[in-house]
């Protein structure tokens, strides 16, 4: 079974020039599940889609930069030229009441974007994909995803600081889109936050993956000196995400 992953955003924290917040479509069978939804995030999407298309979405964790643009999401849908339109949100708990503070009626939100709870372990069936969620290294519940269709498997770690958690998220999966915010030349840094490239290129190496995208990268820091710092620690490939990059698994 084919899988087809597009990078929407690959910023961290906040956007940068040409660089929106996180979020990835993956799509297999004709089935889009997005994979957070952060600021801009919508705009990229719009490039490729309608925003209709978008069969399901799961939402790491509830920082902006992961979950604002379901807020363009929600209204999109409400007010679709061809009648209002809804789509599942899988989030962790408590997603709904926290979101829905910003917006003036949050019964409408929870009708167009409906949500359920998820926390790690839970294993989803969402169209072709078997989603299962692993515990993230953050602040705040963070839930990476592994998401297999067939044989092809994407791991995505969210916003993680190093936890062995990741090397079973990530274990022997074609492609892991790894938060790889930082580098190790700006040490010292918070700890259970986000990795550098290194450590995103240790866990790569540990799981065995076959292709690491380094990602969530902070937008002052050069995306490619955190690749290069990756692919120091990982023998497979090594890819720095920009935003609407393709990859075919
Ligand atoms: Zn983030
Ligand atoms: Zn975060």
């Amino acid at each position: 079974m084919t899988v087809q992953v597009t990078v929407l955003g690959c910023s961290g924290t906040h956007t940068g020039p040409d660089r929106m917040c996180s979020s990835y479509m993956v799509e297999s069978a004709n089935y889009r599940l997005l994979l957070d939804c952060g600021n801009g995030a919508l705009s990229n999407l719009q490039r490729r889609w309608n925003v209709a298309d978008v069969d399901a979405v799961v939402i790491s964790h509830l920082h902006p930069d992961h979950f604002a643009d379901l807020y363009g999401l929600y209204y999109a849908l409400r007010f679709h030229a061809d009648g209002p339109r809804s789509v599942p949100v899988v989030a962790p708990l408590g997603a709904w009441e926290f979101a829905s503070q910003l917006l003036d009626s949050a019964d409408r939100f929870a009708q167009t974007c409906r949500f359920e709870t998820a926390q790690a372990g839970d294993r989803l069936n969402l169209g072709p994909f078997t989603v299962t969620l692993f515990a993230s290294s953050h602040p705040v519940e963070t839930l990476g995803s592994r998401v297999q269709a067939g044989a092809a498997v994407v791991a995505y770690t969210g916003d993680s600081g190093p936890t062995a958690q990741l090397q079973h998220l990530a274990r022997d999966a074609d492609l892991l889109l790894a938060d790889a915010t930082w580098l190790e030349r700006q040490r010292p840094l918070p700890t259970g936050v986000h990795m550098t490239g290194h450590e995103a290129g240790t866990v790569a190496a540990a799981a065995n993956v076959r292709r690491l995208v380094t990602t969530h990268v902070f937008p002052s820091v050069d995306p490619n000196e955190v690749a290069a710092e990756a692919a120091a620690a990982f023998d497979g490939e090594v890819v720095a995400a920009h935003d609407l990059q393709e990859f075919a698994l």
